[in-house]
Formats: structure tokens, C-alpha cells, sequence
């Protein structure tokens, strides 16, 4: 099938995305044997990468040194948030409500920090061993003399992103010492691209979409010498950094008293722009806790591009604007018009359903985040929540509700600045009636 055929496919999800309608679609191939293309083997292997740099983030970054150089983020129960949810929506949340605040993850704030970091941390660890003299078991602290950082700074890293995924990527390269280059779409916010250029990165800003952005850095970087892209749209790296969250989430889980199964789902809901994050979590869960785990991505409706891929079974040969979606979301990182090559095939057996929301909900959702937790995060790090009340109408199992959990995976928010979280707020307060 082309992407013309898809335009005339007579889908009823997909009528509904062309008039920017909410949807909730259940995957018809969730729980399928499948050949994933991706090994828990790997999983593991990343995991041990970033314990030999543990010791190095500690000395790099300060805030990272009470986890001993682990980037982790707590896993926060929200009952309060339940309840102003019941009394908001006058609907019964049946289990736990639990918020996986990666708003709180060190160094960018965001989700980003599991695998853009990450895939500088693999790159600089082969260049530190063809290079220098690095072996395995080295304390790798030696990796921040002045020795290396004139290593690595004959070597450059390159990135295509909608804002976080620069920041992470950004502030993690330059302290290394690599020619750092992050190519911004059009949405990036202000405050992202000054602090890259405060780290001295090189940022390049496009008046336009990320799909744009992406695809003329990664031929930029393609004709420097020394120059590493990591490119968002393919990283097998980017994504087994985000699935290493599994074997952290398991222990998290364990420690609340929480072992998913069939009868105890854990229903995890992920905000998809490219689909990277989401997918690379969803299958480290899955891998780790191959029972019970239910994960929901959750789109825009103006940027429905992973829930378009895997529902036309097109993924990343087709694009929002191929139905005529003006791709234009308010949600950070989600303005992403084509998905990943990764994500919908990865996520065909594994994605148990997917929703699309409306803006305007995320700011509510985020006012009451707030009012209910203290807990501060950016828009589009609300969207799980708008899954919740759908996915629960729409159960096979409704007798197993009572005991499921919901994990609301906070996607990013502690690096917005105070004034730009205010308006976030405002806006949100005006919408209430
Ligand atoms: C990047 C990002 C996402 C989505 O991740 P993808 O890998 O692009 O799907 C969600 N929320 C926030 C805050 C992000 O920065």
C-alpha cells in the first residue's frame, strides 16, 4: 500500500483523525508472538554502560552524586490526584494512580536523559578505547582529565530535535568536550536554544517542522569528517537507552508492593512524538515484566503520526500531513509529523491501545498536577492522564481493575522556567468552568 491508497482508506479511526477527533484505538495485535528485532540481552548490556559511567556523571554532575551518577526518577503515588480526578470527571478510578516522574530526571529534565545521554555515553566509551587507552574496568572518571577532552574534541555530535532531546544531548557532549550541533525545529522553545548556547553548542535553528530539521542535520553531519548524527528516527542506542527504564521500574514497582500480572495490570500511559521514548520504554518493560504490562501511547489529535503509522500499518511511510493534519501541537516534543522507523514495528505487538487528546486538556491536567501534588511538569508530560478515564471504559477485564495500576509517565517539566510554568498554569485555570 502507498501513501496514496492510504489517503482514500476508509478507516473509521482514520475518518475521525482527518476531522481532528479524539480517538481510542485498541491494538488488534497486542500480545501476539513476534520477532522484535531487539534482545533483553541488549537491555542488560546498556544497563552495564551506564554503570561504568556512573561514577563519571557523579563528578560531572554534581546532582547526580547522591544516586551515586544514577539517572533515575522517582516513582510518586498520586492519590490525591486520583481523587480530584474522580470529583473533576464524576467517574470512578478503580487501583493505584502513580506518576513516573521523569519531569524530575537529571541533566535535561525530561525522558531524554535515558537515551540521548546514553548514546553519547556508547560513543564516547568506543572513541575513548580506539583513541585513548580505556579499557572496561577503568574508573571512568578518567574520562573527564584534560587528556580525553582534547580526544574527544577532534570528534563532533550532531542532533535533529523539537527541544529535549537537544538538551540532553547538548549539555551532555559539550561536557565531554565533543564540537556539539543541535539542528531545532521551528517549535523549540527560547529558553532551550540559549541554554545549549550558554553550554557553547552550536545551535542551528529551522523555520520549520522537525521532520526538516532532522533530515538537513543529518546531511549536514553526514559530510563533516569525525562528525557523529544521532538520529532520532533510527537510533537503535537512543532506543535501548529509554528501555533500561525497565529493570528500574521493576525494582520501583517491587518496592510499592506491585508485581504485574494478567489479574494486576499496570497500565502505563506515554506521551508519542517520534515514538522513540515511549516504545523503547514499553519494550524494556515488557521484556523485564513480561506479564501484565498494558501500555498506552497517548498523541495529539492535530499529531496523531505514530497511531497513524501503526493503524495504516504504514509507520514511518506516512506522515500527519499526508490526511491533511496541520501537525500543530502545543505539546513539547510531540509536534512530530512522521513517526520513527522503530517505533510501529516494534510496537505491533506490544501497544495495547492508543488515544489522541485535545490541547486544552493537558493544561488542566497540569493545574491539577500542581494543586493536588506540588508537582510541576511541562504540558505534554500531562498527556497520559487524558488515557486514563478512555482505557478504563474500554476494559476486557473490568473485574481485574481493583487491583491495576495506572503510571502516568511525566515526561519532562523540572527545567521549564518558573515564568513560562506560570502562564502554563494560567492558561490551564481559564479552562476550568
Ligand atoms: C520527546 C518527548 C516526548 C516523546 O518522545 P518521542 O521519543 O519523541 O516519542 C514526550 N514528552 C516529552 C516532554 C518529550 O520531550
Amino acid at each position: 500500500m502507498n501513501n496514496v491508497e492510504a489517503l482514500n482508506l476508509t478507516n473509521p479511526f482514520v475518518e475521525s483523525m482527518k476531522r481532528y477527533d479524539k480517538i481510542y484505538w485498541r491494538n488488534p495485535d497486542f500480545g501476539e508472538k513476534a520477532d522484535l528485532n531487539f534482545t533483553q540481552a541488549e537491555i542488560f548490556d546498556a544497563a552495564a554502560r551506564w554503570d561504568r559511567f556512573a561514577p563519571y556523571l557523579a563528578e560531572v554532575f554534581p546532582e547526580t552524586a547522591k544516586q551515586n551518577g544514577m539517572i533515575e526518577s522517582p516513582l510518586l503515588e498520586i492519590n490525591d490526584m486520583k481523587h480530584q480526578m474522580e470529583a473533576e470527571f464524576e467517574s470512578k478510578i478503580d487501583g493505584r494512580l502513580l506518576l513516573k516522574a521523569d519531569s524530575l530526571m537529571p541533566i535535561s529534565g525530561s525522558i531524554k536523559s535515558r537515551g540521548g545521554i546514553y548514546e553519547v555515553l556508547k560513543f564516547a566509551e568506543t572513541v575513548a578505547m580506539r583513541e585513548g587507552d580505556l579499557v572496561y574496568s577503568d574508573d571512568y572518571r578518567v574520562l573527564a582529565t584534560p587528556r580525553y577532552h582534547k580526544i574527544f574534541s577532534h570528534y563532533g555530535i550532531a542532533v535533529g530535535s523539537t527541544g529535549n532531546l537537544g538538551l540532553s544531548i547538548g549539555i551532555t557532549a559539550a561536557t565531554f568536550g565533543f564540537k556539539t550541533t543541535v539542528h531545532m525545529s521551528a517549535d523549540a522553545r527560547q529558553w532551550k536554544k540559549d541554554k545549549l548556547r550558554d553550554k557553547g553548542v552550536n545551535v542551528v535553528e529551522y523555520d520549520d517542522s522537525f521532520t526538516v530539521a532532522i533530515t538537513k542535520g543529518r546531511k549536514i553531519a553526514a559530510k563533516e569528517i569525525n562528525t557523529y548524527f544521532i538520529d532520532d528516527e533510527k537510533s537503535r542506542d537512543l532506543f535501548l537507552g529509554y528501555a533500561v527504564a525497565g529493570i528500574r521500574l521493576q525494582k520501583q514497582l517491587k518496592d510499592l508492593g506491585i508485581t504485574p500480572s494478567v489479574s494486576h495490570p499496570v497500565f502505563v500511559y506515554l506521551p508519542a512524538g517520534v515514538g522513540g521514548s515511549p516504545s523503547g520504554v514499553s519494550f524494556g518493560l515488557s521484556q523485564i515484566m513480561p506479564e501484565g504490562i498494558y501500555p498506552v501511547f497517548v498523541e495529539p489529535t492535530h499529531v496523531p503520526s505514530v497511531t497513524l503509522g501503526m493503524i495504516t500499518g504504514l509507520n514511518s511511510n506516512i506522515a500527519v500531513n499526508d490526511i491533511g493534519l496541520d501537525g500543530k501541537t502545543e505539546a513539547d516534543g510531540l509536534a512530530v509529523q512522521r513517526p520513527s522507523q522503530i517505533a510501529g514495528e516494534v510496537m505491533k505487538t506490544l501497544l495495547y491501545a492508543s488515544h489522541t487528546f485535545d490541547d486544552e486538556e493537558i493544561y488542566q491536567y497540569l493545574v491539577m498536577l500542581k494543586d493536588s501534588a506540588s508537582l510541576w511538569v511541562e504540558p505534554s508530560a500531562a498527556a497520559g492522564f487524558t488515557a486514563i478515564l478512555p482505557t478504563i471504559q474500554q476494559l476486557d477485564h473490568p473485574e481485574f481493575l481493583k487491583n491495576a495500576t495506572h503510571i502516568v509517565w511525566a515526561t519532562g517539566g523540572s527545567m521549564v522556567p518558573e515564568k513560562e510554568m506560570q502562564e502554563y498554569y494560567q492558561h490551564g485555570l481559564k479552562l476550568f468552568k
